[in-house]
């Protein structure tokens, strides 16, 4: 099989060619027909986060070190299946849902897979796939996308469940709830088409680039605002009558934080995603006086990913827009999404 491999941190990714794996236990072996390119791949190829300060969280001390390879939005073709392995035939079409648990720990045992301490993630801690094979480690992790077109399958399993588990996070019950998302890229865009089946409220989307507010319109939000004009905050207090119920940050910079927090009306919710990194401060008698809530959300979950692929199939999310590049130019594809040149997602074709 053919991996795309960070062999150095940073450097670019190089082919590697090695035996194809046979599936052992509970194993599915997959052929890879599309695999998404994440921001979070940014990340996890330069090997670091920027925790603010000059200070930085890396990828090594977590135990994450090349030679790896990424690829955590995958979609293909059941070509093999270990012995131990029940739930999926040979030629099986399947999403990969890649935020794997040990499996054995007590949070495994109780479905709470992403607080697992050992972690086996497809694409970071586990071969991904920015490859022409992958190994699934059960089949409960391989979900049905029919009527879904494959390239746009794949992008569900990362940015389309990020956002919807965001969504869910903001506590918006009624159409009284606005919620304001900060930053269309990928997952910004895939918070604005599932949004409806969400949020009864407005969706307001916050961007700095005109291109990504009008994609954001047609993809269909309510309202835009440029978050970097002087007006921003006042703006968004006058389209939801003083206040959203919550911001989705998912940028992660300390000035997108900071204008999340400032739209949020009494008892909103801040959900920060993002993971652009370094460090902000916050004025202290603001959380109480506001009671305000600032929580975390990475990913989602293995039944959240269930309710994205049901509602992906009955066809209640629009497409966001989605390209196709060749595996080989993995390399190009990151550079492009590093510099901001990539609307919507780029999915790598073996
Ligand atoms: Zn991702
Ligand atoms: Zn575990």
């Amino acid at each position: 099989m053919l991996s795309y491999q960070v062999i150095e941190n940073g450097a670019p990714l190089e082919p590697r060619e090695r035996e194809t794996p046979a599936p052992e236990g509970t194993e599915v072996l997959v052929r890879v027909a599309a695999c998404g390119v994440c921001h979070s791949d940014l990340h996890l190829w330069e090997g670091e986060y920027l925790l603010g300060d000059g200070k930085k969280l890396t990828l090594a001390d977590r135990g994450i070190k090349p030679p790896f390879t990424m690829g955590h939005e995958v979609v293909g073709v059941v070509e093999a299946l270990g012995p131990d392995a029940e739930g999926v035939e040979v030629g099986d079409k399947r999403v990969v849902y890649p935020w794997i648990g040990c499996g054995s720990c007590d949070v495994c045992r109780r479905d709470r897979e992403l607080e697992c301490l050992n972690q086996r993630t497809i694409g970071v801690r586990w071969p991904g796939g920015y490859a022409d094979h992958v190994v699934v480690p059960d089949a409960k992790y391989l979900i049905d996308y029919t009527g879904v077109p494959t390239e746009l399958a794949c992008t569900y399993a990362c940015s389309g469940l990020t956002a919807y588990s965001a969504l869910k996070k903001t506590g918006a019950e009624t159409a009284a709830d606005d919620v304001v998302l900060i930053g269309a890229g990928g997952v910004g865009l895939s918070a604005v088409v599932f949004g409806k089946s969400v949020v009864e409220g407005k969706l307001i989307v916050a961007d700095v680039d005109a291109t990504k507010r009008s994609l954001a319109r047609q993809s269909g939000a309510d309202e835009t605002v440029d978050n970097a004009a002087p007006d921003a905050i006042a703006k968004v207090k006058e389209i939801t009558g003083g206040g959203a119920a919550a911001a989705i940050d998912f940028v992660g910079r300390p000035e997108t934080a900071r204008f999340g927090l400032n739209v949020l009306r009494k008892g909103g919710t801040l959900v920060s995603v993002g993971l652009y990194g370094d460090a902000m401060s916050l004025p202290m008698v603001m959380m109480p006086l506001m009671m305000l809530n600032i929580r975390g959300s990475y990913v989602g979950t293995l039944q959240e990913m269930h309710e994205v692929m049901e509602l992906a199939r009955a066809g209640k999310v629009p497409p966001i827009p989605v390209a196709s590049r060749p595996l080989a130019d993995a390399n190009a594809v990151l550079n492009d999404l590093r510099d901001g040149q990539i609307l919507g997602r780029t999915v790598l074709k073996p």
